[in-house]
């Protein structure tokens, strides 16, 4: 019998019957929309736009949005969004969540601090699949020194007029709104905010990064700010604030992150299972051979540590006594994970494993952007250590 991604899930003790049939019902709609297109997109470097109609069509936009906005709130908990991210990472497709749900790190910013009007404006388009939001921090002099970032936004009268530009954009070529970093003030974390920039802006213009590594579906773009006037209505928070904007995003994120390195270090599990039961050299089964069940048992041991912490993190985020410093960590020991189960399942796989077409290949190809993005492994130590004054 062959080994299942579900097989080798911890037992969580507070999943419901409801979070059971929004797995089954999540699991239908990979299965049909998006498993058998995970190679043609990837291999053509975009997702088609139809898959933003048939996602709003499916619900799943909308998922823990208020319902005044067309979301569905009621009864929803981080479990319901661990279980997309699991569901999501069986496809193996990482661009596809960077991309298709860049909503996820773009829009949490507009409900916690956007005025109710820029809210009506902006929320239910994006809910419905008709228009398409990024996070826009990170610049071309850095990422990870978010204090320093250089865009500028001077206020004149009821406008803001930015200047400067973002790189490395999740979803930033088909992006309609940008949540973008600035610097309305001084120096240091103190003088930034956050403004919620229209793409269709006049001063606004973007290329594409689309010579990366992996994540070929995900359309990254460098975006570029030319005297853009934005009205103060779309300023999120108190202007002077927009590190705390950008930080409280930031657990969220990086849950996320976890969860879908753990269930693709899962998808790698399950196909180095699955091949060393059938796989024979030497006359007998690869599974028969001692070193390679250590490689499978290790990867067990690494993934239910993984699975046991994220339990821990969940449970405290919903209390909301997550600490910033275990939820780094944790997305440094499931990075630390993947890569290792990626490593070991391609190891596992032989040439096999070498060619495009797998699920075990793209993991490996797109592995060490889990360790640079949403808070590179250095960045989450630091921030980690922090929590101990040093
Ligand atoms: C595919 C992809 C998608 C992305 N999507 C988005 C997005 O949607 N929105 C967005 O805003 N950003 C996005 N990013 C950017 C990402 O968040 C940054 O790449 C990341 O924050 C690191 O910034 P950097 O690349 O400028 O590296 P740098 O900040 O220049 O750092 C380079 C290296 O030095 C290390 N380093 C830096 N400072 C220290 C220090 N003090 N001590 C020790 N080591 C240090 C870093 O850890 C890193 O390894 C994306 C990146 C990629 C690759």
């Amino acid at each position: 019998m062959a080994l299942c991604f579900d097989s080798a899930r911890l037992h969580n003790p507070y999943l419901t019957d409801d979070h059971q049939a929004w797995r089954e019902q999540l699991r239908r709609f990979v299965d049909k929309e998006i498993m058998p297109h995970v190679d043609e997109w990837d291999e053509q470097g975009f997702l088609p736009p139809e898959l933003w109609q048939t996602t709003a069509e499916f619900g799943l936009f909308g998922l823990g949005y208020p319902e005044e906005y067309g979301g569905w709130s009621e009864g929803i908990d981080l479990y319901h969004r661990n279980i997309l991210s699991e569901e999501l990472s069986r496809t193996s497709l990482g661009g596809l969540p960077s991309t298709l749900l860049s909503h996820g790190i773009g829009l949490p910013p507009v409900m916690a601090f956007g005025s109710d009007a820029l809210k009506s404006e902006i929320v239910p388009p994006i809910l419905q699949g008709r228009q398409r939001i990024s996070l826009a921090i990170t610049e071309p002099s850095g990422g990870s020194d978010v204090a320093n970032l250089r865009t500028t936004a001077r206020r004149e009268g009821d406008h803001y007029v930015v200047n400067g530009s973002k790189t490395f954009i999740s979803g930033g070529m088909g992006a309609d709104w940008f949540t973008t970093g600035v610097r309305t003030g001084g120096e240091g974390g103190g003088g930034i905010s956050v403004l919620v920039i229209p793409a269709g802006a006049k001063g606004v213009s973007r290329t594409p990064l689309d010579r990366k590594q992996g994540w070929w579906c995900s359309d990254t773009a460098t975006i570029y700010f030319d005297n853009v006037k934005v009205p103060v209505g779309n300023l999120l928070g108190e202007e002077g604030h927009g590190f705390l904007v950008i930080a409280n995003n930031f657990n969220g994120e990086r849950m996320s992150m976890a969860v879908m390195m753990e269930a693709s270090a899962r998808v790698c599990l399950e196909e180095a299972v699955n091949w060393a039961r059938d796989r024979k050299t030497f006359g007998k089964r690869l599974a028969d051979h001692q070193v390679i069940r250590h490689k499978i048992a290790e990867m067990k041991q690494r993934i239910n540590s993984c699975q046991t912490y994220i339990q821990h993190c969940s449970r405290e985020m919903i209390a909301g006594t997550a600490s910033f410093g275990d939820i780094a960590m944790l997305k440094v020991h499931c990075s630390q994970t993947v890569e290792f189960c990626a490593r070991e399942a391609m190891q596992i796989l032989g040439g096999i494993g070498y060619m495009r077409g797998n699920r075990v290949e793209r993991i490996y190809r797109e592995v060490r952007v889990n360790a640079i993005g949403g808070g590179s492994e250095e960045i989450m130590r630091d921030l980690a250590s922090r929590q101990y004054g040093l």
